[in-house]
């Protein structure tokens, strides 16, 4: 039997219809939710995201106020504008948009934006604050895959999931939120040896691995929820996921499709954190 699809598209357009109700509440509260995109210097395929941000939030009624930086732009120079927009009312959130030149540390500057204002969740409290079970931003694509379980009631609880992939922004934190929602996961990564029989034991398998197509169907147990967050292009121009698409679809139950899965999620839950951030600031 064919797997149920898992439409991005449509739980992505669902979320940010919804956002629409709170964003017009918002404004008339006095409140314009407002996300400041930096971008420093200029990677096509970072150009292309941050089009498509400033574009979503357009939609919206989110403001966006871009700081498209020169390449050449110092370290003291981004965390002057960094500070700049911790201090600002009218900024709700801040992205800098990955990577940065490599002159520029990263880190550095990931650690800078406050708190409250770091809508990606990819700053050491926000991190923090999910290992710790407290309340926060959440990295939007991880957060993306847990609304995307929810929205075909696919419920973790007592399920064994397999995570393939640990990095800081995708894998761990997708752990993290599986395991808050009491599921038990095992995190696989380049050194596991027995990839394919653990991957077989999964009833969740999230797959953010980078390699095109590296999951094959029958390492997929049958009825499985899949979601592929992978994406890639391989060399005939084609966008593919981590997971063999047509193989996996015949034994998986639910499976997200690469484009339209996970990676419609990713913008709306930046548009979503937004506006959390922006109703904070009513509550204080
Ligand atoms: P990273 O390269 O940071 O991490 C990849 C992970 O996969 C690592 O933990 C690595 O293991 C593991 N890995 C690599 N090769 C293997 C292998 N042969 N077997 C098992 N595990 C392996 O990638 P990201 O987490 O940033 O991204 C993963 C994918 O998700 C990419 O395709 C990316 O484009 C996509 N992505 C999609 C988004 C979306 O919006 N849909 C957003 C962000 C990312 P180790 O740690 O041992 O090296």
């Amino acid at each position: 039997m064919s797997a149920q699809i898992i439409d991005g598209k449509k739980v992505s357009e669902d979320i940010k219809q919804s956002l629409k109700a709170d964003i017009a509440e918002l404004k008339a509260k006095g409140v314009e939710p407002g996300l400041a995109v930096v971008l420093v210097g200029e990677n096509a395929a970072s150009k292309k995201y941050v089009g498509s941000k400033e574009k979503t939030c357009e939609a919206l009624g989110i403001k966006s106020i871009g700081h498209k930086i020169p390449e050449s732009t110092t370290q003291a120079e981004l965390i002057e504008l960094i500070d700049k927009l911790n201090n600002d009312p009218a900024v709700h959130g801040i992205l800098v948009q990955l990577p940065l030149p490599k002159h520029l540390n990263e880190k550095e500057v990931m650690n800078r934006i406050s708190v409250k204002k770091d809508v990606d969740g990819f700053g050491p409290d926000s991190l923090g604050n999910l290992v710790l079970d407290e309340p926060g931003f959440l990295p939007c694509t991880p957060y993306g895959c847990i609304k995307l379980l929810e929205a075909y009631d696919i419920n973790p609880q007592g399920k064994h999931a397999v995570v393939v992939g640990r990095s800081v922004i995708v894998g761990k934190p997708i752990a993290m939120l599986l395991l808050r929602k009491h599921a038990t996961v095992t995190i696989c990564h380049s050194k596991t040896p027995d990839l394919k029989e653990t991957c077989l034991k999964a009833d969740i398998l999230c797959a953010a691995v980078g390699r095109a197509e590296m999951i094959k169907g029958d390492w997929v147990k049958e009825g499985a929820a899949v979601i592929d967050i992978g994406i890639n292009v391989k060399e005939d121009g084609k966008l593919v996921g981590d997971v063999e698409f047509a193989t996996a679809k015949e034994r998986a139950g639910y499976i997200t499709p690469v484009p339209g899965g996970v990676g419609p999620m990713t913008i709306a839950m930046l548009m979503y954190n937004t506006v959390e951030a922006a109703k904070a600031t009513l509550k204080k």
